[in-house]
């Protein structure tokens, strides 16, 4: 391709509206354009990037065994309803109508569709096992979507599901998915963790998220700097602590505290420890009012909470509901005497002796309350965030968190769908049994942000090679020159008779103008043919990452460039 031809309008100075980088250099780079808020278009750069990426996907899950198919993006909501989600899914999944006044959504993800599709066909313990798997858009109305690709409403994602007549078949179909996705994004040359996730309060299924980490991730990554365990914020477990402060208990008393109803100005106030105090949440379920105690210094974990109570869905009472289960405002929660359905406590608050908490009436806390004896708790569990420092679920290492971008997902569903749809098969005992799923998800547009993330400098965009748009590009310097432009144009051929695409900056440019360019959208390597080398019979070749450059014998630059491609690998940042 002649950069004088390619489509590709790059931006001199940052928009106004992008806040990340990968969504900046994108934009900068002329990869996209926004049509409407989540939702872009791909141009060249862009879109052979993406199929790069699909590319590499599409080899490794068929390696892997699965096979690609190609799904409906409108599907009818009587599946929905079969599977119990169009009721539950909320404002993220866009509904609509047809002519005919039939109900429809633009799918967020498969299940539906698929197991729809399997139970049709399949009938025998012998067309199992199965993985069947797409690459497609899909739609979901994010409440924020931003960051450009990286949370979008319009996104390419790769979904595969897997059936299976066995449990040790369905663990085989995770394990080797989870392979695939640890080769695919190594292929795509980035640095990323598998980390535990969480799969809700059902047993028998379990799930891992693939994270690259990059500053600006949206999700935390939770591990330890010992051994090898990972999870994210929502998993992350927290060990069990000493169940003593070893404090002697004092006698309970009320004070006042005028205004105080954070936490801060309450410790601040009384001049004790914030993790002397206990905070009291009041929530609402399905399953009625629960009152949610945490220690003064710890945040709440809603997953956790959420797989306690065996509940879907949780929200923070208002402030009618608080006045009724504690009597008092909001701001002066407490634990003593509440009218809560329900009342749990984060194992920290267990050891806690003399601890100070809200009054359940207007500028009052209780000071020195003894958890033992002067309020009820019905469950004590594991209801916290973790943060830095605590000690490892696992071994006697520390946790740290970093942040990540969630890129792929791995999911063993079990019978959740099948149940709910009634996708069985004929077992070898002539049983009929539901067949046993997982599904595996990869954000393909977010890969590209992820990657551009975490690689990047202040010039631009620092493409893994694999998935770059272009490879290289050859970029005469100088006054027109025939010389020059000739030998530009003959190693560029001879790239593409290589099988390298590259690209040539054949632009009337001034060379800087050219090498911004270059460096802007990234393209792995560079080779400047200009006078004075040429004149040796050589070319400068730059490696865009290391921002290191050689002179090479023209006759060598193409088997150079090739071996410089396979020995690429990511510096970490
Ligand atoms: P998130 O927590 O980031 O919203 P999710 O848990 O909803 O992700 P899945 O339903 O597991 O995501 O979807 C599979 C993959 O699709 C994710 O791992 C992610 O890489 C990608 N993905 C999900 N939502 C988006 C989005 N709004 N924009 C771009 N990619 C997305
Ligand atoms: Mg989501």
């Amino acid at each position: 391709m002649k950069m004088s031809k390619l489509f590709a309008p790059t931006l001199k100075e940052n928009p106004a509206d992008a806040e990340v980088i990968s969504h900046k250099l994108m934009l900068r780079a002329g990869m996209i354009r926004k049509l409407t808020s989540g939702v872009y278009s791909y141009l060249p750069l862009g879109y052979r990037s993406l199929r790069k990426v699909e590319q590499i996907i599409r080899e490794e899950m068929d390696a892997a065994g699965a096979q690609e198919v190609f799904l409906p993006a409108v599907q009818p909501s009587e599946l929905w309803k079969e599977s119990g989600r169009w009721e539950v899914y909320g404002p993220e999944l866009l509904r609509f109508k047809d002519r005919h006044d039939r109900e429809c959504c633009f799918g967020p993800t498969h299940e539906e569709v698929i197991t729809d599709l399997v139970r049709r066909d399949v009938r025998s313990y012998r067309d199992l096992p199965l993985n069947l798997y797409q690459i497609q858009t899909k739609f979901r109305d994010e409440m924020r979507p931003r960051f450009g690709l990286m949370r979008g409403r319009e996104f390419i994602m790769k979904d595969a599901y897997s059936f299976d007549a066995t449990e040790d078949g369905a663990e085989a179909a995770y394990k080797k998915m989870w392979d695939a996705y640890g080769r695919i994004f190594s292929r795509c040359g980035l640095l990323f963790r598998p980390v535990e996730a969480d799969s809700g309060p059902i047993g028998g299924s379990f799930s891992h998220e693939f994270m690259v980490p990059a500053a600006t991730g949206e999700d935390m990554i939770v591990s330890c700097d010992t051994c090898d365990y990972a999870a994210n914020m929502e998993k992350a477990e927290i060990r069990p602590c000493d169940p003593s402060d070893h404090k002697v208990p004092g006698t309970r008393k009320k004070v006042a505290t005028p205004g105080m109803t954070s936490i801060e100005q309450v410790s601040e106030y009384l001049k004790v420890a914030p993790e002397t105090l206990i905070k009291t949440l009041i929530v609402r379920t399905e399953a009625g009012s629960v009152a949610v105690l945490l220690r003064g210094d710890h945040e709440l974990n809603e997953v956790k909470v959420r797989n306690l109570l065996r509940v879907a869905d949780l929200e923070l009472a208002d402030e009618w509901t608080i006045e009724e289960v504690t009597g008092g405002p909001l701001g002066f929660s407490g634990p003593i005497g509440l009218k809560a359905d329900t009342v749990i406590a984060d194992q920290a608050i267990r050891g806690l002796t003399s601890v100070v908490v809200g009054g359940n009436e207007a500028d009052v806390h209780i000071m020195d309350v003894n958890p033992n004896t002067d309020f009820r708790v019905d469950r004590y569990g594991d209801l916290r965030c973790a943060v830095q420092g605590d000690p490892c679920p696992r071994c006697h290492g520390t946790l740290r968190l970093d942040r990540g971008i969630e890129v792929g997902h791995v999911f063993k569903l079990g019978v959740k769908y099948s149940t709910a749809m009634d996708a069985t098969f004929l077992d070898s005992d002539g049983a009929e049994k539901h067949m046993i799923m997982g599904c595996y998800g990869i954000g393909v547009s977010r890969t590209i942000a992820a990657a551009i993330e975490q690689n990047h400098d202040d010039d631009g965009i620092i493409f893994p090679p694999p998935i770059a748009p272009f490879s290289a590009i050859v970029t005469p310097v100088g006054a027109r020159d025939t010389e020059i432009e000739e030998t530009a144009e003959r190693v560029y051929r001879d790239l593409w008779a290589q099988g390298i695409d590259a690209l040539l900056d054949d632009r009337d440019e001034r060379p800087g103008v050219k090498f911004k360019d270059a460096d802007l959208i990234g393209v792995p390597f560079r080779i400047t043919v200009g006078k004075k080398a040429l004149a040796q019979g050589k070319v400068e070749l730059r490696d865009r990452q290391t921002r290191e450059t050689e002179l090479i014998e023209v006759s060598e630059i193409v088997a150079e460039v090739r071996r410089s491609l396979e020995n690429w690998k990511p510096i970490p940042r």
